[in-house]
C-alpha cells in the first residue's frame, strides 16, 4: 500500500500539480504554464504532451532535474534562462545569463521592418544585438539581405555567436563586437545602410527598483537601462544613427510606452525634413518611433 501511494506520487501529473501549487505559493506569475513548461524541457517534449502520458512515473533522475528546475524558477530566474531558449516570430533563440531574453514587442518592429518594400539585397543594421534575435529573423525571412549586427557586451555576444550558428547564418550576418557610439571609425560599416533597426535600453535607472524580480535580478543591466530618465542612450543612437544611413534610409527604434511623445518631438527637431512617426503595439502603446528619409535635408 505504502509502495502504491508513494509510486502515485510521483507520476506527471501529480508531480506537475505539486509544482504548480508551490509556484503559486511563491507568487509566480503563470505557475502553471512555468511548471508544465520546466516539465517539458526536462522531459523533452511539448507542454501538451504532458496530458497525454500523464500517469507516467518520472525516473529518479528526471525527479531530480525537475527539483533543481523549479528551484530556480522560485527564486524568480526567468523561464528562459532555465530552459535555455526561447521563441520569437517562429525561431528558437539560445539565452542565459548576460543576455536579454527577446520579447513579443520586438516582434512588431521586425515585422514592420519586413514589410518596408526593401529593395533586393538591401543593407541592414541591427544595433544592440543581444541574442542576435533580430538579425537573425530579419536573415531567416529575407536571405537577400546584407546584414550587420553589433553588440557592445562580450556576454551577450556569445549569444549571438551561438544562435548565428545555430540557424546557420554565421557567413550570413556580419556580427561586430563594439560600441556603436564610440566606434569613431565606423568599422561596423562600408557603406551607409538603407535599414537601421535598434532595440536601445530605454528603461530608467529609477525604474529599475520596481521591475519584476525576473527582468531586475537576472537580465544585464547594459541590456535594460538607458540612462537616468532612460531615453538618453537612445537620443544618443539616434544622432549617431543619422551618420550611419542613406538619405533615403528607413529606420525602427523599439521605445518605452511613455516615451512615444518625447521622442516624436526629439526626433522632428532633429530631422526637419524626414517623415516621423510612432508606431503602437498590440496593447495599442506606443512602441516604436520610425524615421524614413530624408535624413540629411
Ligand atoms: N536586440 C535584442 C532584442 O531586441 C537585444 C536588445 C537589448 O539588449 N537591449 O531582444
Amino acid at each position: 500500500m505504502a509502495k502504491n501511494t508513494q509510486q502515485q506520487s510521483w507520476r506527471l501529473i501529480d508531480v506537475l500539480s505539486w509544482a504548480s501549487e508551490w509556484f503559486k505559493t511563491k507568487k509566480i506569475p503563470h505557475h502553471r504554464r512555468d511548471a508544465e513548461q520546466l516539465l517539458a524541457s526536462v522531459l523533452g517534449c511539448k507542454r501538451i504532451e504532458l496530458y497525454m502520458y500523464y500517469d507516467r512515473l518520472l525516473s529518479i533522475e528526471e525527479r531530480e532535474r525537475y527539483k533543481k528546475f523549479i528551484n530556480r524558477r522560485a527564486k524568480r530566474e526567468p523561464l528562459a534562462y532555465i530552459i535555455g531558449d526561447t521563441d520569437f516570430y517562429g525561431y528558437e533563440f539560445k539565452v542565459g545569463d548576460g543576455v536579454l531574453v527577446p520579447r513579443a514587442e520586438t516582434e512588431i518592429l521586425v515585422e514592420k521592418a519586413l514589410n518596408t518594400n526593401l529593395q533586393k539585397n538591401a543593407s541592414v543594421l541591427d544595433i544592440g544585438t543581444g541574442s542576435g534575435n533580430i538579425a537573425c529573423t530579419m536573415a531567416l525571412e529575407r536571405i537577400d539581405l546584407k546584414i550587420t549586427a553589433i553588440e557592445i557586451s562580450p556576454e551577450a555576444y556569445k549569444w549571438a555567436e551561438i544562435n548565428l550558428k545555430n540557424h546557420n547564418l554565421t557567413d550570413k550576418i556580419n556580427l561586430y563586437l563594439g560600441d556603436f557610439l564610440d566606434d569613431k571609425h565606423e568599422q561596423f560599416m562600408t557603406e551607409p545602410f538603407d535599414l537601421i533597426l535598434a532595440n536601445p535600453p530605454y528603461i530608467a535607472q529609477t525604474e529599475m527598483p520596481h521591475l519584476e524580480a525576473e527582468v531586475r535580478d537576472y537580465e544585464p543591466k547594459t541590456a535594460l537601462i538607458g540612462g537616468r530618465n532612460g531615453d538618453e542612450l537612445p537620443i544618443l543612437q539616434l544622432k549617431k544613427i543619422a551618420n550611419c544611413i542613406k538619405n533615403d534610409g528607413q529606420m525602427f527604434m523599439e521605445i518605452g510606452s511613455d516615451q512615444g511623445a518625447s521622442m516624436l518631438k526629439i526626433a522632428k527637431q532633429l530631422f526637419k525634413n524626414a517623415h516621423i512617426e510612432i508606431i503602437r503595439d498590440l496593447t495599442n502603446r506606443d512602441r516604436i518611433l520610425y524615421i524614413a528619409g530624408r535624413w540629411h535635408g
